[in-house]
């Protein structure tokens, strides 16, 4: 029987950053995968690479293939996406033996593997890295897309659905959403004051840090005031009130039974180009755009036109009338998506080779460990609400690959597994019940975490001037961010993230923006919020003067995809899409249209203010903080100390 240290099985996107580190470390392993069957490879042979990702460049590569290869962040296409890892995956594909792992019998100081082709190896460390088995996979394949005018019902949302629904409205299908919620985010905004406003894709603004701050203001001013505190909710929530999970913004000032995270793990967000945006970025050479897969795929414009309607997931459906009823209307549908939940695509487990293993997410520390299994770890289940999910893998791999080859760090975390796993659970879902999202993570925490565990972290109380506050709190919390020095440090990455730095203009905006989302503190924090000039993510209204951007959209839509749509009048859809708006508009009216000039305003003073302070060290730091207002100097000291940074699960 062969023999090995460590036995990776799957060789998809997450097992690379292991494998480069076993290699690096002179580890024996062997990796033995499946071969063409990602939903990747499907979607090529299916010719349906056509469309951009959700993740932005910085987030949907690994650090060290960053290193070599970064120009500037933007959104890459499903097919440059899939040819870049192709190549990767070509680099790391040496060792790959392919077969299909039928079964892993767990023991205590091994594990035996077997495969379809009938070998059974024998492994000390057996990592699981097969990705997820995903219904909606099929659908994604499968779906007709040339034709126009009909119903369709989708028992689901997330990106996956979003991409179908962009390439069915633009052909006058109308659209239903049966769902318990889900949150709509601009994948790019325009940020910061006039003169100086850029478009940055949102994982640049994820400045999750400021969590250590205070839990509460990080959920506040990142999402909006939670509900239930006098303030009208955010028009989304307001509009949209099933698109909102119990455990999701509205949660975050702690209500829910969400733990006390503030905001919690699970919450469906689904992010699209913003009409305005995509109309700036694309309307030059719409063709071109549309061609090379940069599809408008902005579902708030759609909720906004009507031509996608959100009803609840407790709407009565018969799927075999094909009928939905809804508020009086008894629609007749022509195709239905059920969706589904993702799982881990596993083989069989046993414990001893006898009793089965059942996974769930919440019984894993940190969705790796679980301490029913010895020297098994999982890899590439846990995935960001935002932001790519090689950012997540690249820290599992890192944790992994350290548990392997330092026992006394394995023995640290392993020694009081169980309360780790306690805690992690009553920070994240508090006493809701387990759910099917409860693998989706902010990234930026999740790997802080990590990085913590694993000492490759950056401090608070390292924090020496201006620019490393800025580091530390703003600089989105991406793999890249924990490999610069350390343990586990990539050469030239220090490069890398001076140019990043530069590139988004020394993450002062983010800085700025939260400074100044805290300086007006809980009860002014909502009106402040509804200055921005579009409030961020969650007013559709200023989405009408692009009606006809959106019709030139359509057109040009059309066109490249070869579709003729004859117009079909439906006063039936149109009645519906009428309720629908009729909610919105009563609702609409508690919210003022946005103001413009004190955000604006607040925001310019904040970014001068830390300009001026930038380049000076410690003691210069602490002088002007002696010249600052009392409220100012009390959140810079703050941050050099942050209340809420202890976590129990982190815990040595
Ligand atoms: C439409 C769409 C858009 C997406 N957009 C993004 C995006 O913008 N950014 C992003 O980061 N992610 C995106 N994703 C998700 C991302 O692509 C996947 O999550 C990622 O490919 C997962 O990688 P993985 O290595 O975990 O799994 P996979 O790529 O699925 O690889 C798993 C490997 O394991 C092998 N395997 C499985 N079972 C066994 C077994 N029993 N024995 C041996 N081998 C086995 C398989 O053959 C396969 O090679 C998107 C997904 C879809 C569908």
């Amino acid at each position: 029987m062969q023999k090995f240290d460590v036995i990776i099985v799957g060789f998809g996107w997450s097992a690379i950053p292991l494998i480069r580190e076993l290699e690096r470390t002179g580890v024996e392993f062997t990796c033995i995968s499946g071969e063409g069957d990602t939903v990747w490879d499907a979607l090529s042979a299916a010719g349906r690479l056509d469309f951009d990702l959700v993740s932005d460049y910085q987030t949907s590569f690994f650090s060290f293939d960053l290193v070599s290869q970064y120009k500037r962040d933007y959104h890459p296409t499903a097919d440059e996406f899939y040819a870049m890892r192709q190549r990767l995956q070509r680099e790391y594909g040496r060792k790959v033996v392919r077969d299909r792992v039928i079964r892993v019998d767990n023991f205590a100081d091994h594990s035996l593997v077997s495969t379809a082709s009938g070998n059974t190896l024998k492994a000390t460390h057996v990592v699981l890295a097969t990705g997820f088995q995903r219904p909606i996979s099929a659908d994604l394949e499968e779906i007709d897309y040339g034709v126009s005018n009909r119903t369709f019902v989708f028992d689901t949302m997330g990106d996956s659905t979003n991409l179908m629904i962009s390439k069915l409205a633009p052909n006058n299908n109308k659209i239903i959403v049966r769902t318990n919620g889900f949150t709509p985010i601009d994948k790019v905004l325009a940020i910061g004051p006039p003169e100086q406003r850029k478009i940055v894709a949102l994982s640049r603004l994820e400045f999750h840090n400021f969590r250590y701050f205070s839990h509460r203001d990080f959920a506040s001013v990142s999402f909006g005031p939670p509900g239930g505190e006098g303030d009208p909710p955010f028009l989304l929530a307001d509009q949209y009130p099933d698109t909102v999970r119990g455990n999701g913004p509205q949660a975050a000032g702690g209500t829910g039974g969400a733990g006390v995270a503030g905001p919690a793990n699970g919450t469906v967000i689904t992010k699209y180009w913003p009409i305005d945006l995509y109309s700036k970025e694309f309307g030059g050479n719409l063709e071109d755009a549309i061609a090379r897969g940069y599809l408008l795929n902005d579902i708030a414009m759609w909720l906004w036109t009507g031509q996608v309607i959100v009803v609840p997931k407790s709407t009565p459906i018969d799927l075999e009338q094909k009928t939905v009823n809804w508020r009086g209307f008894r629609r007749r549908f022509d195709e239905y998506i059920p969706g589904g939940d993702e799982h881990p695509r596993l083989p069989e487990i046993t414990l001893g080779g006898k009793n089965p293993f059942r996974y769930a997410y919440r019984d894993s520390f940190m969705g790796v460990l679980n301490p029913q299994l010895n020297n098994v770890y999982f890899l590439g289940y846990t995935r960001p609400m935002i932001g790519g999910s090689p950012n997540i893998s690249e820290m599992q791999a890192l944790f992994i690959h350290k548990m392997i080859v330092q026992p006394d760090f394995k023995q640290r975390i392993h020694g009081n597994l169980k309360a780790r796993i306690a805690a992690y659970n009553a920070f994240y879902y508090g006493n809701s019940p387990p759910g099917t999202r409860d693998h989706v993570v902010y990234y930026g925490f999740y790997n802080d975490e990590l990085a913590r565990l694993m000492g490759i972290d950056h401090r608070p109380e390292h924090i020496q001037s201006l620019s490393d506050m800025i580091f530390y709190y703003a600089f989105p919390n991406d793999a890249f961010k924990y490999r610069i020095k350390g343990e586990y440090a990539v050469e030239g990455m220090g490069d890398l993230y001076r140019r990043i730095n530069r590139e988004y203009g020394g993450f002062i905006l983010p800085m700025a923006f939260f400074l100044t989302g805290i300086a007006e503190g809980p009860s002014r924090r909502s009106q402040w919020q509804r200055q921005t000039y579009r409030h961020f993510i969650n007013d559709m209204r200023y989405k009408e003067p692009f009606r006809s951007f959106l019709e030139r959209y359509v057109q040009t839509y059309r066109r490249v995809t070869g579709m003729a749509v004859e117009g079909a009048a439906d006063p039936e859809w149109d009645a519906m899409a009428e309720c629908a708006a009729g909610t919105r508009r009563r609702l609409a009216r508690r919210v003022p249209a946005p103001a413009t000039g004190k955000f604006d305003e607040a925001m310019q003073n904040e970014i001068h203010r830390l300009a001026s302070l930038l380049g000076q060290g410690r003691q210069a730091l602490v002088y002007t903080l002696m010249q600052m207002d009392a409220a100012s100097q009390k959140n810079f000291e703050v941050m050099l100390n942050p209340p809420e940074y202890d976590l129990p699960f982190l815990h040595p």
